[in-house]
């Protein structure tokens, strides 16, 4: 018989857990440091997110990364971020149509003495070396600053098409300017593919690639982290909540007697589910770092807790995440296009759509997710209603109703 749904989310969880007497070590973080408290970087006994190298850069970076879309009203939780020590930024030129870098470049404005202490990431999606020049620019006047510590180009698919050798003498270029001091990519699909053939370049210093619990246990993905290790690629793992394509996934993954055993048991032994999911991917001591959106004051304390909290997980705890993976794998995209996409016989980009409407519904923004699907060209759109996804659908190790949740995608994003 189904056991009683809880209903308390991380940010639930973060609220009542101190009066519950629940996860001390967690709220310690927040009692200790008042997110109002302008001289917290004072307090002796604060302590930091810890650092790993990054790769064969020769940087320390923390083990979290400030992602998502924050405003210029944010400015309070990139300081309280800078002293909690996640001193890793990551934008991009798109996000939030260019607020977010806006909002870094307000907060330098403010504390010019931060920006050598902050390791900034961005990003732009071309490989076109004039528009890599002019978003670069762009994000330099847009940041308030003169150099971007890693430069990526976004949404790389195919390392051989998007990292040509005039990609490759653009950062030479870059790099003898001063304006950037690495260089990598991002990929959200095609991952283990891209990491592979990044480690055979020689010239790519970090990667930031989906990778979490449902990711990380795979054959092909431990041989890419293993490639890029050896090659002294930094890697930050992305999307680590893995969250689900679509809302019924969602109910059906959280109303099994495994998940809710799952989520008993982490909230036993004082973490999230959520939480978990982070440690679990930095048990791994060749990522570097943990890309995470932290939009606000909870979240990041949140995050910084688990990033502090020492305790491993069990064997248990890590085979009750892996079931958890197994049963609800129809309702995540794992980003392996080239098994679907080859089988339709047209155009249609299954796994980015299927990560726009994970947008939508795994993270509540529709707002991003609808930009992303009407910058689909018109004939793309077209093909999603007329192709025969059967054999795609047959391939996908996911089992995914690629069909049903692609034309959701229309109706949903159009
Ligand atoms: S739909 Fe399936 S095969 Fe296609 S990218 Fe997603 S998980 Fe891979």
């Amino acid at each position: 018989m189904p056991r009683k749904k809880p209903t308390m989310s991380r940010r639930d969880f973060v609220k009542t857990a101190a009066s519950a007497g629940v996860a001390a070590p967690l709220m310690a973080l927040g009692s200790a440091l008042p997110a109002n408290d302008a001289n917290a970087s004072e307090h002796p006994t604060q302590k930091t997110v810890p650092k790993r190298p990054f790769g064969k850069t020769g940087e320390m970076v923390p083990i979290l990364s400030l992602g998502g879309v924050l405003k210029e009203s944010d400015l309070l939780v990139f300081r309280q971020a800078f002293k909690l020590g996640v001193t890793y930024w990551d934008t991009a030129d798109s996000y939030g149509w260019g607020k977010n870098e806006k909002a870094i470049g307000k907060y330098f404005a403010k504390f010019p003495d931060d920006r050598r202490q902050i390791f900034l990431v961005t990003k732009a999606a071309t490989s076109d070396p004039e528009k890599l020049t002019e978003a670069l620019n762009r994000s330099l006047l847009r940041m308030n600053t003169s150099y971007i510590d890693l430069y990526f180009i976004h949404y790389v698919g195919n390392v051989e098409k998007e990292l040509t050798n005039d990609v490759k003498a653009w950062v030479d270029k870059a790099k003898a300017e001063g304006k950037i001091r690495f260089f990598g990519f991002s990929a959200h699909k095609n991952m283990e593919e891209s990491m592979m053939a990044a480690a055979k370049l020689g010239w790519i210093d970090g990667i930031m690639m989906s990778y979490n619990y449902r990711l990380m246990v795979k054959d092909e993905m431990k041989r890419a982290v293993e490639a890029c290790v050896t090659a002294g690629i930094g890697l930050t793992a992305m999307k680590t909540q893995a969250a689900f394509t679509a809302n019924f996934y969602a109910s059906i993954g959280s109303e099994t007697d495994d998940a809710l055993e799952m989520t008993d048991n982490f909230m036993r032994k004082g973490y999230t589910t959520e939480q978990a999911k982070l440690k679990v991917v930095w048990e791994n001591p060749n990522i570097a770092s943990i890309c995470s959106a932290m939009p606000n004051m909870t979240i990041l304390q949140a995050n910084v807790a688990a990033a502090l909290k020492e305790t491993t997980l069990s064997q248990g705890d890590r085979q009750r995440l892996r079931r958890f993976a197994e049963l609800t794998a129809p309702g995540y995209c794992a980003g392996c296009a080239n098994i679907c996409e080859p089988t339709v016989g047209c155009p249609v980009p299954i796994s980015d759509i299927l990560r726009y409407s994970m947008y939508h519904h795994g993270y509540g923004d529709r707002d991003t997710a609808s930009r992303l699907f009407n910058q689909l060209p018109e004939a793309v759109k077209k093909n999603i209603m007329h192709a025969d996804f059967r054999q795609a659908e047959k391939k996908c190790p996911q089992q995914i109703q690629i069909a049903k949740l692609l034309k959701e995608a229309v109706r949903d994003l159009a």
